[in-house]
């Protein structure tokens, strides 16, 4: 999970949250090559094989082994996003079968389980309700990132084609996004499931049930009160296309495509974390992948005019047009 801040110091925090050996791996006598160091938040990877050798280690800003609950890692991670008032976003990132939906949407046995995502309505209707004399209006969208192509998964139909637009003054927005009014956490909980069953799954070797595609849920929050230094924002959940490699799945013809233009997301999102963990880049890569130039993701108003160089090769790749851009940028 990581949290992209865009203002502040401290531009990105990453953690890393590792599970117990499923029971595939114990029928194979696997060994746990991952060891943790919770205060230092460091994360130790053995060589299977290699005694004489080190193990490799590194450093998070939070470290969540098999026997942490999901309860401690919302309350010291997506706790204080909620509650901060500001645009937020969490990411779930990782292999098919590490673990991204079991924290996102969470079991409900045991209740310390729960998933960021519940976690998230319950605490945000909580404040609502806690804010006397003043009214929020609480919308919600579903949509997902499929070989580059975005679909509203909440549409009438979900499966028109939407168009990232470049506005003037708004920046870049997802033309015919459909909003919907939720009153309830039970509401919000109806809708994603509405949503997640319109998801595109697709199949591989390693995982009969690998989804192929990322999928961006937002809360958005408004203050209808008319007082606007009250409650407001907005809350991205996204959960990521599985991050195996190609060459180890086995993927031939469409599902190779697929999965190269996954790849392409996940990179350029990995290149605009580093970038923004760099803190010296002027330039962030936020438009190389429809995941990146999302604008619910990463406003506009961050991302700094390219550098001149680039700039130059843009403009001759009609800048103006992003599905052109990320097209062209594709077929490079
Ligand atoms: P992903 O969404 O990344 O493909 P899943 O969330 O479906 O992976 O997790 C794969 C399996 O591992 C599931 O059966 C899930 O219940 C189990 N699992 C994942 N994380 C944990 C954890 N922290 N503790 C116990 N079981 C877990």
């Amino acid at each position: 999970l990581s949290n992209l801040k865009h203002m502040g110091s401290e531009s990105v925090k990453v953690v890393v949250r590792c599970r117990p050996l499923n029971d595939r791996e114990k029928a194979l006598s696997c060994k746990m090559v991952l060891s943790m160091d919770l205060q230092r938040c460091q994360c130790f990877i053995e060589k299977p094989g290699a005694v004489d050798e080190p193990p490799k280690q590194f450093t998070f800003d939070g470290t969540y082994y098999i026997d942490q609950e999901t309860e401690q890692m919302y309350n010291e991670i997506a706790y204080p996003l909620v509650e901060v008032r500001i645009q937020r976003d969490n990411f779930a990132y990782g292999q098919t079968g590490s673990g991204k939906s079991f924290t996102m949407q969470g079991v409900s046995e045991p209740a310390t389980q729960k998933g960021v995502i519940p976690r998230a309505f319950e605490h945000i209707f909580e404040n609502i309700q806690c804010a006397e004399n003043t009214k929020f209006l609480v919308r919600a969208s579903y949509l997902e990132i499929y070989n580059e192509e975005i679909r509203d998964l909440l549409g009438s139909d979900t499966k028109q084609r939407l168009e990232l637009k470049e506005h003037p003054e708004r920046g870049v927005y997802v033309r015919d996004l459909s909003m919907h009014t939720v009153h309830s956490v039970g509401e919000c909980e109806r809708i994603i499931e509405k949503g997640w069953r319109n998801r595109a799954v697709g199949y591989t070797l390693m995982n009969k049930d690998s989804s192929r595609s990322h999928s961006i849920f937002t809360i958005h929050l408004e203050n209808s009160s008319g007082q606007d230094h009250l409650w407001a924002g907005k809350l991205n959940l996204v959960d990521l296309a599985g991050s195996e490699r190609q060459s180890k799945t086995g993927a031939t013809g469409e599902r190779l495509r697929e999965a190269t233009k996954i790849n392409l997301s996940l990179s350029a999102l990995g290149n605009v974390i580093s970038a923004l963990v760099d803190g010296r880049s002027r330039y962030i890569p936020y438009r190389d992948s429809k995941l990146t130039s999302h604008p619910l993701l990463f406003p506009q108003g961050h991302n700094p005019p390219p550098p001149k160089k680039r700039r130059k090769r843009l403009k001759r790749q009609t800048w103006t047009n992003p599905t052109q851009f990320i097209t062209s940028t594709l077929s490079m």
